[in-house]
């Protein structure tokens, strides 16, 4: 029986959701369209286990807000895609991603930047053009950017998607299928998307010294991937022990906590200048 009490606490629940929600909407889009300065982009490193060098690293985004405190990416990229203005978070992205690239080259620093992009981004045509004509006018090849993306969202609009893929592989950038294994991951996707790199989802990566299950599913992912002529990143790598597991299993890539955890690009700098493997 649904009682008095119970409707009460429920709907309490739900207004207060309904509330952040719309807290987040207001606060991001003031935010966009006239920034105070809340967003920031980190960077985490991506170790190459065959050379042994970190030549790649991965932008995340991090938003430090007054009313809100700290908001976490994995709540505020899904409600700005639910509200259909990612587009912009992803616009400011690839501004401030460029920008640090830059900066980066001129301290002699060399890796590929992974942007996270969602399927309203490849959806949009003018994603591209845009990002080719500011590389163009930084005089940066398209080689220093990547870009990441949760196979879960292409799959409503697969033929076009695919189609948008391509053009962008065409142009010079890498494509990543982020987080596979978890979602609506399918093996039929993997045939299907244009990509050239796979990562692993953390969830099989985290425990990967003590489990068993997960060292059976990533050995058979890698060699999963190898058969599509992708390479592999394992993400959430928290030791050493599962970095030395994924370097014998042939895996390409590590990135984790035991690497370096996601950081400020000037504390990148430094990281990257001492860092030896
Ligand atoms: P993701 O792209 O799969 O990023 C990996 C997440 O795992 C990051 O969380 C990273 O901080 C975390 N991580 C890395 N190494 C470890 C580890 O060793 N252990 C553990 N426990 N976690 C680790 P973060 O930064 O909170 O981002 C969460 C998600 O938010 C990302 O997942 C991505 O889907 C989304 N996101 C972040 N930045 C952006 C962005 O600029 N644009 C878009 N569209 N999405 C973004
Ligand atoms: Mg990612
Ligand atoms: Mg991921
Ligand atoms: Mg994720």
């Amino acid at each position: 029986q649904i009682t008095r009490q119970f409707i009460l606490h429920f709907s309490a629940g739900l207004e207060e959701k309904y509330t952040r929600r719309l807290s987040i909407i207001t606060e991001l889009k003031k935010e966009l369209s006239n920034t105070k300065g809340e967003l920031a982009l980190f960077y985490q490193p991506k170790l190459n286990l065959v050379h042994k060098k970190v030549t790649a690293v991965e932008a995340l985004i991090r938003w430090n807000n007054a009313e809100l405190g700290f908001v976490s990416p994995e709540d505020f990229i899904a409600v700005a895609e639910h509200a259909g203005f990612i587009g912009e978070i992803t616009a400011w992205v690839y501004h401030q991603a460029i920008q640090d690239i830059q900066s980066f080259r001129a301290q002699g620093i060399d890796v590929t930047v992974a942007i996270n992009i969602s399927a309203q981004d490849v959806m949009n045509a003018e994603l591209l053009p845009t990002i080719l004509s500011l590389l163009n006018a930084y005089d940066l090849p398209p080689s220093v950017l990547s870009f990441e993306m949760t196979e879960g969202h292409l799959v409503k609009n697969l033929s076009e998607a695919v189609q948008q893929l391509t053009i962008m592989r065409d142009a010079g950038f890498k494509i990543a299928i982020d987080d596979f294994g978890t979602g609506y991951s399918s093996l039929s996707y993997l045939s299907q998307l244009p990509a050239d790199i796979l990562k692993i989802d953390k969830s099989f990566v985290l425990k990967l010294d003590e489990q068993v299950s997960d060292q059976n599913i990533v050995q058979s992912v890698v060699l999963l991937a190898h058969q599509f002529g992708m390479e592999i990143v394992a993400e959430g790598v928290e030791n050493q022990n599962s970095l030395e597991l994924l370097d014998d299993y042939g895996c390409e890539w590590a990135q984790g906590y035991h690497i370096c955890r996601p950081i400020d690009a000037a504390s990148f700098v430094k990281w990257f200048k001492e860092y030896k493997y």
